[in-house]
Order: structure tokens, then C-alpha cells, then sequence
């Protein structure tokens, strides 16, 4: 109990587009997140390449870092109980089509590149996260 974490979540530009800001992160209110800072941004694909580089070796890896940056994306920390695995099932699977009923991807995603946000997968990553866009 009381494993108060941190992560990093993006809102990716599909949903940005789509107007589906609000939507989502009433839906991390909803679940007890906190969102402890958000904004919104637009990043070159140089930024994008820097925060993706993890997947460099990967076949999508450059079409992933032209999407992140094709248009605007909202950053936000998340803070709650146990955030970063708590962010990770509400988000649902990476393809859409394989996320459960009432995650956000499920809800909103529209294909594996298209799937609406972003989430740290560990406690290390969130932190390198939250401090690649909210250098203080
Ligand atoms: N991705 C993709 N094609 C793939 C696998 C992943 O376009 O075959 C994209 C997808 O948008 C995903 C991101 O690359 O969200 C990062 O992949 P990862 O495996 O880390 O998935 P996530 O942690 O976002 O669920
Ligand atoms: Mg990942």
C-alpha cells in the first residue's frame, strides 16, 4: 500500500487531433491519477528520435518518430498509487485491437502507430521521461 509513483504520459497526435484531450485525462481523474503538470507541445523529429531512440533498431522506428512529431501532443506527470503499471493497463495493449474493453487505446486508438498515447514502462523510463520534457 501507498506506493505513490510517478510516469510520463503523452497524448499522441491522433488524439490531439481528434479533440480528445479532455476526454482523456478526465479519464486518469477518473482513476486517481494526479496530473502534476501538463502541456502541450509540438516536437521535431530530431526530439521524437532522441526520445524513442530505445526502438532505433526496430523496422518502425523511424516512421514512429515522424508520427510523434506531426503534430501537436500533450505531455503530462502522472502521479498515483503504483502510477506506471496503474497508467499501463488503463492505456490497454500497444494494437488497439488487442486492448480490453474501457482502456484508453481500446476506447480511442485507431491502429498500432495510431494508439492515442504513451506511457512509461518502468519506474527507471519514467523518470528519464519526466525529465526529458520537464527539465526543471
Ligand atoms: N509501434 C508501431 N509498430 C509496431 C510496434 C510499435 O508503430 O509494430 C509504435 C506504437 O505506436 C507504440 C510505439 O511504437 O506505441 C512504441 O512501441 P512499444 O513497443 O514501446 O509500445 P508501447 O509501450 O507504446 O505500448
Ligand atoms: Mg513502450
Amino acid at each position: 500500500m501507498n506506493n505513490i509513483e510517478q510516469t510520463l504520459s503523452i497524448i499522441k497526435p491522433d488524439a490531439v487531433e481528434r479533440n480528445l484531450v479532455e476526454d482523456i485525462k478526465n479519464i486518469f481523474i477518473k482513476n486517481k491519477f494526479k496530473i502534476k503538470d501538463t502541456k502541450k507541445i509540438h516536437i521535431t523529429k530530431e526530439e521524437a528520435s532522441e526520445f524513442y531512440k530505445v526502438h532505433q533498431s526496430k523496422p518502425f522506428y523511424s516512421d514512429l518518430c515522424a508520427y510523434l512529431s506531426s503534430g501537436p501532443i500533450v505531455v503530462m506527470i502522472l502521479e498515483g498509487e503504483n502510477a506506471v503499471l496503474a497508467n499501463r493497463r488503463l492505456m490497454g495493449a500497444t494494437n488497439p485491437k488487442d486492448a480490453k474493453d474501457n482502456t484508453i487505446r481500446k476506447l480511442y486508438g485507431i491502429s498500432i502507430d495510431k494508439n492515442s498515447v504513451h506511457g512509461s514502462d518502468s519506474i527507471d523510463n519514467a523518470k528519464k521521461e519526466i525529465k526529458f520534457f520537464f527539465k526543471n
